[in-house]
């Protein structure tokens, strides 16, 4: 697998499985934050720990790397070819967590966006905005 990622994507991946913030979850707070939006990072009382916690709209924001958490028809949720069963029951395993989390805070009434690695990359300020809508339907 590591043939077929960039050295972005790697760095990316090894800042993740240090729990270290990546760039793109930097910019998107970085983001909110100019557009006057307050809130709380990876807040560990909360389920999954959210990146980003906003309590007066009672929603909170996950920023998702596509291989990591199997970015639906995604072509960089590719699944490694060595160690093939290994990887499927790790990164199956984060897909199973992931909806737990989403429907855990779903039934105590947040509200959950999920961002796209790859759709970040591609349009940040259309992603952003169409979050910051989201966000706002929830005053
Ligand atoms: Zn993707």
């Amino acid at each position: 697998m590591s043939d077929s990622l960039t050295a972005q994507k790697r760095s990316w991946n090894m800042s993740r499985i240090k729990g270290k913030d990546t760039k793109i979850e930097i910019s998107v707070r970085k983001y909110l934050f100019a557009k006057g939006f307050r809130f709380r990072k990876n807040d560990k009382r909360y389920p999954g720990k959210p990146d980003v916690v906003l309590p007066k709209y009672k929603t909170v924001i996950f920023v998702n790397g596509c291989f990591w958490h199997r970015h639906s028809g995604c072509k960089d949720a590719t699944i490694p070819k060595t160690r093939t069963d290994f990887w499927l029951e790790k990164l199956n395993r984060n897909v199973a967590n992931d909806e737990k989390n989403i429907s855990l805070l779903t039934d105590d009434g947040w509200s959950v966006i999920v961002l796209w690695e790859c759709e970040l990359e591609k349009n940040f300020e259309d992603t952003m905005e169409e979050t910051i809508k989201r966000i706002m339907l929830n005053v």
